[in-house]
């Protein structure tokens, strides 16, 4: 098969899709299992953090995925990915929609982390880091929020001080997904609380087995433990690790929010618990498929999830053509969390009281009510709905920016976070 008739518009030439379509096809039947097949719309979820089989076979998986020429598909070839376009992505996404893949883990290493090393790690770190990560057998965290600073993150406080070739860092770090099962993290700290605060700030590749970094898991609303407190007590990074240059970590740090939101939001696919699809399947199972307002409802969640994703389409499309994430991942990321909500919701109506009291070995009920608690984190992870709508009307609206009087002034002389 040539991979050589796309055009520089992202189209591909109806025999290379149908070839395509069947390469996906065919690793898909031969390495994940069909959604029906784990009987999903009742598999219940797993309350404790990932089990050691679990991260082996997202391991296995993502191997299997680059030696099939399938992973990183828009990726340009040089930096590890098949250099194809936003349409085989899609044709991809279109086969996978119908199987668990297990790559979960993945989605803040591969959505995030490596977009960021590929735009601004030299090549030393490159040739270290982005093999590992994208094939799958390193997995990455962010290191962002902290208790003061999350919204706000520019207001964060942990310090990383140069000594020589390293930098010591302390303070401690919240929310961090995966931190517990990760390798390697994106860190952002202090480097000159001398400097305005968004002038101060340097990123950093964190080997998360350094001395010095404990973590605390924290559990949830759903009683999962996905994400911890993390601690850094004179840990010892070195300076080769500096991701572009010190104190300009703000700029990085963008960036890798953008990617953030266009992974989050243009993953194309929303709710936690798969879309329309399930919900129909539940109204037809509890004969309520013809009741009007659930299949408004339906209607309701189906159109939103297909304008998530065109907006994941265009923001594909751009990103094929050389453009960097622009405020288009927060459309996609405020979509998402909006669809997340009104799904859940209407899960919950459609599933009545099986939805909040179940017999324990029918975990049919635990699936909905799960989405429904999970709803929540769609519209704070990534920067709330409010962050988004923030952004949205400055960028995209031209309305006046916020006031921001702290912008100026030396960091240290601000009162930011648990100070106040
Ligand atoms: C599931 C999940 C996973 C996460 N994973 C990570 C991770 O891996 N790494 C990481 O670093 N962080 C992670 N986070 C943290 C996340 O980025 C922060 O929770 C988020 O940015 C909000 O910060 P905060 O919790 O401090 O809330 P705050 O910033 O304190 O906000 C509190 C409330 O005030 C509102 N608000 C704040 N500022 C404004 C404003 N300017 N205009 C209007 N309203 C405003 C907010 O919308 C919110 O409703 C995760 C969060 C969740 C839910």
């Amino acid at each position: 098969m040539t991979m050589t008739t796309t055009t520089s518009q992202g189209s591909v030439a109806p025999a290379d899709e149908g070839a395509f379509r069947r390469r996906a096809q065919d690793f898909l039947a031969a390495n994940a299992q069909r959604k029906a097949e784990r009987g999903q719309d009742s598999a219940p979820r797993s309350l404790e953090p990932e089990s050691a089989a679990e991260i082996e076979e997202s391991k296995r998986f993502q191997a299997a995925l680059m030696d099939a020429g399938l992973g990183f598909i828009t990726w340009p070839r040089e930096a590890g990915g098949q250099g194809l376009t936003g349409r085989h992505l899609e044709i991809f996404n279109e086969e996978a929609a119908a199987y668990e893949l297990p790559i979960g883990i993945y989605q803040i290493g591969h959505g995030m982390c490596a977009p960021t090393i590929l735009e601004f790690g030299t090549p030393e770190q490159r040739a270290t880091h982005l093999p590992d990560l994208l094939r799958g057998s390193r997995i990455w965290c962010q290191l962002y929020s902290e208790p003061g600073a999350g919204s706000d993150v520019a207001s964060l406080q942990t310090r990383a001080v140069r000594d020589g070739d390293e930098y010591v860092v302390n303070g401690q770090k919240v929310w961090t997904s995966g931190a517990h099962y990760s390798d390697f993290g994106i860190l952002i700290a202090r480097t000159d609380p001398e400097a305005p605060k968004h002038r101060g700030i340097s990123m950093f590749i964190v080997d998360m087995r350094t001395a010095g970094i404990e973590f605390r898991p924290l559990r949830q609303i759903t009683g999962e433990a996905n994400f911890n407190e993390v601690f850094f007590t004179d840990a010892r990074i070195p300076a080769a690790n500096l991701l572009g240059t010190e104190n300009d970590g703000w700029r990085l740090a963008v960036a890798l929010l953008m990617n953030e939101r266009v992974a989050i939001g243009a993953a194309g696919e929303g709710p936690s618990h798969g879309g329309s699809a399930p919900l129909i399947r539940l109204a037809r199972a509890t004969g309520q498929i013809d009741d009007p307002v659930v299949r408004q409802g339906l209607a309701d969640v189906y159109t939103r999830e297909t304008i998530m994703r065109f907006i994941g389409l265009r923001i594909r499309a751009a990103q094929k053509a050389g453009r960097a994430p622009g405020p288009e991942g927060s459309l996609a990321k405020l979509a998402g969390a909006v669809l997340a909500r009104r799904s859940s919701d209407l899960a919950i109506r459609i599933a009545g009281a099986a939805g909040q009291a179940w017999d324990s070995e029918e975990a049919a009920g635990s699936r909905w009510s799960m989405s429904v608690l999970s709803a929540p984190a769609h519209a704070i992870a990534g920067g709330t709905n409010e962050i988004q709508r923030g952004i949205i009307g400055e960028r995209v609206l031209g309305l006046p920016k916020e006031p921001a009087v702290d912008r100026d002034l030396p960091f240290k002389d601000l009162r930011v976070g648990t100070e106040r």
